[in-house]
């Protein structure tokens, strides 16, 4: 029993060691609620700075989405540059684009710095579109070369359909830089090295009250209580309401995972790289081999709906054969979700509150170069080393809409849905 629930990520857990929950009084320098991956980079840099540090965290380190994600590891926001750019202006919306590069680089140099020889990584990620549009992709990686040196190249549509059998699929952009690695063994290798350096975790230890308006704040937990001058909230999906506000400015959004049986030679017939695969579509696919080819990890479908559906693994399994009729036969062996957080204008939420209370949240569906780079800017702000968690600044605290933005949220899903199916049906009727 892990803590975990039945995941893939917990079922391959290089090390399954619990933590103790708080029982005391503590005094540090930053005390970090949330034991996700933007709390863990947060606080690993601030312990490489001599910072003592105190991370609580409700569940487990890593139990969050930063456990269950599908593993893509790469550049950008969960919206697109288009978009920031209208909101920010060009040259800010630039800024931001690179610190999402820095991001997915803090990661790589993560692993290698602390040789996590566990977390293999694979390079190449494939964004398929599931129509004919070359020149759209053609004038995508000339801007991304253009702007940020960053190289992406065109598959043309019969080298897409060489190594994924769906004929739903046309043109793809390959980005040989973009990676997909075990995220659980990440947060948790993180968190061993921030122990290294003095760091103190505490599992099981949800915070319930906190008093933030003092020069040295305290947060509580049911049994224990940290005092620490500055305070970072970082907890995802999964802020409760410890401070409303913060709360009101996210949506909690679920999303979902399936691992199939091990069966490498009917898998075969349908995906052929071991690169990570995503389609073009507003919460589309996202698929990856794993275990050397014998298993598919697959995700999709996003909802407000926080439960977990009833049949969970039967949705998501029409889902695969949707797009690969081949594998109708391959069980499902396990599925299940996570929530993101997003708010509405669906950029992170990176700040500063009041002197010394600080929030890291926010990161949606594009969390894990994201959370390593809002990781680091807090912590840079809290070090007084810079103020680069200001570009961030022009994404306030926005009310989510309570009820309504729940239902506009899935409203808009469904809009997004039923738009990129018709794009898709006229697409393919022109090609
Ligand atoms: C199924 C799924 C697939 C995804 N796939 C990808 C992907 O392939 N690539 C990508 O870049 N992104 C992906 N994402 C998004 C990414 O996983 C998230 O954006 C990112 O992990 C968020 O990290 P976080 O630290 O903000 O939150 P989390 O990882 O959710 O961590 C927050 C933690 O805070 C704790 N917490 C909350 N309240 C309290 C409290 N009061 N006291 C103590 N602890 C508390 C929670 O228990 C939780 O562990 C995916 C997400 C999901 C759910």
């Amino acid at each position: 029993m892990t803590g975990y629930g039945d995941t893939y990520y917990a079922r391959t857990l290089t090390d399954a060691s619990q933590r103790p929950s708080l029982e005391e009084s503590v005094a540090a320098d930053v005390v970090i609620v949330g034991g996700g991956l933007a709390g863990l980079t947060a606080a690993l840099d601030l312990a490489r700075s001599g910072r003592s540090v105190v991370i609580l965290e409700a569940e487990r380190v890593g139990w969050g989405a930063s456990g269950r994600n599908g593993g893509f590891v790469g550049p950008g926001y969960a919206t697109g540059h288009a978009d920031i750019t209208r909101m920010v202006g060009s040259e800010k919306a630039q800024a931001l684009h690179r610190l999402s590069i820095e991001g997915a680089r803090i990661v790589e140099e993560n692993i290698d710095s602390l040789a996590i020889g566990d977390n293999k990584r694979v390079y190449g990620k494939m964004s398929v579109l599931r129509y004919h549009d070359p020149d759209s992709l053609e004038r995508h990686c000339e801007m991304m070369q253009k702007e940020f040196g960053y190289h992406l190249e065109v598959m043309p549509t019969d080298a897409v359909r060489a190594v994924l059998q769906s004929p739903k699929y046309y043109q793809a952009l390959y980005d040989p830089a973009s990676f997909h690695f075990h995220p659980l063994n990440y947060a948790r290798s993180l968190a061993k090295a921030i122990e290294a350096l003095g760091g103190r975790i505490f599992e099981q230890s949800r915070v319930t009250g906190c008093d933030l308006d003092r020069a040295e704040k305290t947060v509580r937990t049911s049994r224990g209580e940290v005092r620490a001058r500055d305070v970072v909230l970082a907890g995802g999906g999964y802020t409760d309401d410890l401070i409303p506000r913060l709360r009101r400015s996210i949506l909690p959004i679920a999303t979902y995972v399936l691992m199939t049986e091990t069966a490498p030679e009917k898998l075969a017939e349908a995906v052929r790289t071991p690169m990570a695969i995503s389609d073009n579509r507003r919460a589309g696919d996202y698929y990856r081999l794993v275990d050397d080819g014998r298993r598919l990890l697959w995700g999709g479908r996003i909802t407000t709906r926080t439960t977990e559906p009833r049949r969970l693994a039967e949705l998501m399994r029409k889902t695969m054969v949707s797009t690969y009729p081949q594998l109708e036969g391959v069980r499902v062996e396990t599925a299940w979700s996570g929530l993101m957080a997003y708010a509405r204008h669906l950029m992170p939420l990176i700040g500063q509150f009041q002197p010394g209370v600080w929030y890291v949240l926010g990161f949606g569906g594009r969390g894990l170069n994201t959370t390593a780079i809002g990781g680091r800017v807090i912590a840079e702000g809290i070090l007084g080393q810079s103020d680069r968690y200001r570009l961030y600044e022009p994404f306030g605290l926005v009310w989510n809409g309570g009820p309504f933005g729940v239902a506009a949220a899935q409203l808009t899903y469904w809009t997004y849905q039923a738009m990129d199916l018709a794009k898709e049906r006229q697409a393919t009727r022109v090609a």
